[in-house]
């Protein structure tokens, strides 16, 4: 026997969120981005159901990333989002990526390590400040680029730093981008395949989707920001699943749990799930307002969240052992949302949805 404890991803919300995207960029083509196990949703099973919903390209952040779908066997464009370190341009070339250069150093290595004309996407930074080429900077590597008769510039790209929330600073990192494409042609360079756009600008700015949108957290099923878009039709992926392991009747103005933080109002069932922390239930729920579905109904958390166990306050609902709970995601008509978790932690559904660990095994429907 196993604990009763998983997270449940479906497979099919992930196609529809693709193709519903997908639908809306186009002629724009959808770049799948499955970095960080793609969310923490699995990212060789979401990267196949991307595919086959007729994504034509995948993202990841890290060449080991990349590596893990390619020993999966999954043969699609693999676009790189950062340069690796530079002893890494051998695996790039090895393992059939697509790299993103800003560096003269890494386009360097690179050259070096191709033997036939690598395609590589250029990054200009516009504003995000993260990683990139200045744009005073970039004229000078896409002209060592073109010259490299190891190299071939198929893409250039850039990132937006606030695209879900001001509109002024979004429309002028567009402008500065638009405007490099422009002075390349103006030079008589054509790339083939300008990007630019993550979720939030391919859903609110349709002149930033170009050639390409670069699609994360919409195909999860989250919105880039609450409330965004509110009529589409994006269908979550992710369900946190578990089961009653215990219940017990305890006393009005019992605080259960560590730290002993929070009394029960009038005496109540209260019911041990065998999820924790360490499976990436945040600590700070039970003290901020997290509830959980049982039969069908929101039950608030009964303390702070351990690192294995969290305990319900289920009143005098008639809850049993081996009840199912569902800690993220819907069970009859009730939802709990990674948009309310962040809501209540201050923080995003990305880092909510990504943080679901590596203990809870992953079970993909259908
Ligand atoms: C993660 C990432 C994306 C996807 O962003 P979402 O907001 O999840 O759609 C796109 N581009 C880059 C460079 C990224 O790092």
């Amino acid at each position: 026997m196993v604990r009763p404890s998983w997270v449940e991803i479906n497979l099919d919300a992930i196609a529809h969120n693709v193709r519903l995207l997908a639908d809306i960029a186009a002629p724009a083509r959808l770049c799948a981005v499955v970095k960080a196990d793609a969310y923490g949703h699995g990212d060789v099973p979401v990267a196949e159901a991307a595919l086959e919903a007729g994504a034509p390209l995948l993202a990841v952040a890290l060449v080991e990333e990349a590596i893990r779908l390619r020993e999966a066997g999954i043969e699609a464009p693999i676009l790189l989002l950062s340069e690796p370190p530079q002893q890494s341009a051998g695996e790039v070339i090895t393992w059939n990526l697509i790299p993103t250069v800003y560096t003269t150093g890494f386009v360097k290595a690179l050259s070096e390590a191709a033997h036939q004309p690598l395609p590589v996407h250029l990054k200009v930074d516009t504003g995000m400040h993260r990683v990139g080429a200045a744009v005073a900077d970039a004229k000078d590597l896409v002209a060592a680029i073109v010259a490299d008769r190891h190299l071939y510039l198929e893409g250039v790209w850039t990132h937006f730093a606030v695209a879900e929330e001001d509109v002024a600073f979004t429309r002028k990192q567009l402008d500065t981008f638009n405007s490099f494409v422009q002075m390349l042609h103006d030079v008589g360079v054509e790339v083939p395949i300008r990007h630019a756009a993550n979720t939030a600008a391919t859903l609110l700015y349709p002149e930033a989707r170009l050639d390409l949108v670069r699609v994360g957290i919409g195909i999860y099923g989250q919105r880039p920001a609450p409330g965004m878009v509110p009529d589409l039709d994006l269908r979550p992926a992710m369900r946190v699943v578990s089961h009653v392991s215990l219940v017990r009747r305890l006393p009005a103005g019992t605080r259960p749990s560590y730290g002993r933080r929070k009394a029960l109002p009038v005496e109540a069932l209260v019911a041990t799930v065998p999820v924790g922390y360490a499976d990436g239930l945040p600590r700070a729920l039970g003290a901020h307002g997290g509830d959980v579905l049982i039969r069908g109904k929101r039950h608030p958390l009964a303390g702070t969240v351990t690192m294995d166990q969290v305990m319900v306050d289920v009143g005098d609902d008639p809850v049993e052992v081996g009840d199912e709970v569902v800690l993220l995601g819907s069970q009859g008509s009730e939802e709990v949302t990674a948009d309310q978790w962040a809501e209540h932690l201050d923080t995003i559904s990305y880092e909510i949805v990504c943080q679901i660990g590596p203990r809870l095994p992953r079970r993909y429907l259908p």
